[in-house]
């Protein structure tokens, strides 16, 4: 039995071994992901389902590994998050969102907001207001244009510090979203003392609709709810055409999904925005 032990032992001390490489590697690899440009940012509408109008474009992290090929955001941002790279990472992010939008006013094109996700760490980050005032300097955008997408995780920890970070976001005119709303545990209180301007329903809720009754209710009374405390909604990961038509009974107008639009680059959104003006 010993030996045994001895054995799973050294199997388990190799198998950490291989994790740590791992880590070590991609992080060296993050690294050179950010200083040889193989990250870029794909853009996904949002419209006004009563007009069909664009009210704003979401920027998703993309990264082309030069030897696996594209690795998607949910399997290197939890890295990037250990390592701290999020941090130079989510600058770059801030500073190349912003100067999409202003790209887009440049062409002549109505204004639409571009929407950043801030991860954990970016919140907790001292640097970031100044971060955030860098990339308005430097693109030349209008604040009002840009809107930040945080979770009710980072609210939930120190309230009254996240309230004075959100305050000072609010103050340059930036506009505040919550990120994947009703899948963080949070009470509800903290929304009315919160300076937020937007819920985004997580796309699980609306996951089987019109078949999923408690879907269908949870759904119907996140909206209601924002309605009441004068938030505006999105509901993100619409896909068909019977979830829209649920939205829009439940006066849900803003939505989000791959029943609008996948998200595309910059020249092919500018494309498709220049054609339509919505979608
Ligand atoms: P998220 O912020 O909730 O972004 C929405 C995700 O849902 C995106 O996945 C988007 O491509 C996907 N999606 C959009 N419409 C549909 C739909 O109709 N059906 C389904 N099934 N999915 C849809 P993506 O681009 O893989 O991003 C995953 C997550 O990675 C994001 O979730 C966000 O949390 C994170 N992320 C992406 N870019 C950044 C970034 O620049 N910074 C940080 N901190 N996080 C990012
Ligand atoms: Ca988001
Ligand atoms: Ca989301
Ligand atoms: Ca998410």
């Amino acid at each position: 039995a010993k030996k045994s032990g001895r054995n799973t032992f050294a199997f388990y001390e190799q198998h950490m071994d291989e994790e740590a490489q791992r880590t070590l590697s991609i992080e060296h690899d993050l690294r050179s992901a950010l200083d040889g440009n193989q990250l870029r940012l794909v853009y996904q509408p949002q419209i006004s389902a009563d007009n069909g109008k664009i009210t704003a474009i979401e920027a998703l992290l993309r990264w082309d590994h030069p030897l696996d090929g594209p690795i998607p955001p949910d399997e290197f941002i939890p890295h990037a998050e250990e390592t701290g790279l999020i941090i130079p990472i989510g600058r770059w992010v801030m500073a190349e969102a912003c100067k999409a939008a202003k790209a887009i006013q440049d062409l002549g094109l109505p204004p639409i907001k571009v929407c950043v996700n801030l991860s954990t760490r970016q919140f907790d980050d001292p640097a970031l207001i100044s971060h955030i005032e860098e990339a308005i300097e430097t693109s030349g955008l209008d604040p009002r244009w840009l809107e930040l997408e945080i979770t009710e995780s980072m609210l939930m920890r120190d309230m009254s510090t996240a309230i004075d970070i959100l305050n000072s976001i609010k103050q340059k005119g930036i506009s505040l979203a919550i990120d994947d709303f009703g899948t963080g545990y949070s009470s509800l209180s903290y929304l009315k003392k919160m300076p937020v301007d937007l819920l985004k329903i997580d796309r699980s809720f609306l996951q089987d609709i019109p078949s999923d009754r408690d879907n269908m209710a949870i759904t119907s009374t996140i909206i209601a709810m924002t309605k009441q405390l004068g938030l505006s909604v999105v509901a993100e990961g619409v896909e068909n055409q019977a979830q829209m038509a649920f939205l829009n009974r439940n006066q849900c107008t803003l939505m989000q999904g791959y029943l609008i639009s996948q998200p595309v680059s910059l020249t092919q959104f500018t494309s498709n925005y220049t054609d339509c003006q919505h979608f």
